[in-house]
């Protein structure tokens, strides 16, 4: 849950930077994602600690399911960022291909790879859909 991570920890999205400059402020909604990826970084992480209120404002009001949770079973290990195309300060849209590492409870381990894309509403980055 989110308050088992500090500040000062890594950051979950595998940036390499610490959790208080990288992903927290973004999920505390103090800072605005400035790219697609960096937007796509907090939505794993929100996974990662369980913001389910991250993952809801975070995602087009279009294309959001209505009911909205973070399956406790699975533990992310692992992001890996392949292609980023658009996304970038200046663009209107933008699209980010990665695959999720994750485990499950019963100590399965897969992957989800996925080519999501993401536009920006009044400024703000959100997530639209798996291409
Ligand atoms: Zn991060």
């Amino acid at each position: 849950m989110a308050g088992t991570i500090s500040d000062a920890d890594r950051c979950p999205c595998g940036s390499g930077d610490r959790y208080g400059t990288c992903c927290g402020p973004v999920l505390a909604g103090t800072r605005r994602a400035p790219t697609a990826e960096a937007l796509m970084r907090s939505r794993y992480t929100a996974f990662c600690v369980g913001d389910v209120n991250h993952l809801r404002v975070s995602w087009h009001s279009d294309t959001r399911p209505d009911e909205l949770t973070v399956d406790p079973d699975i533990r992310f290990l692992r992001l890996v960022v392949h292609d980023t195309s658009g996304g970038g300060p200046f663009d209107a849209s933008g699209q980010v291909d990665f695959t999720a590492h994750y485990r499950t409870e019963s100590g399965h381990r897969g992957e989800q790879r996925e080519n999501s894309s993401f536009t920006r509403l009044d400024g703000r980055w959100v997530y639209v859909a798996a291409l």
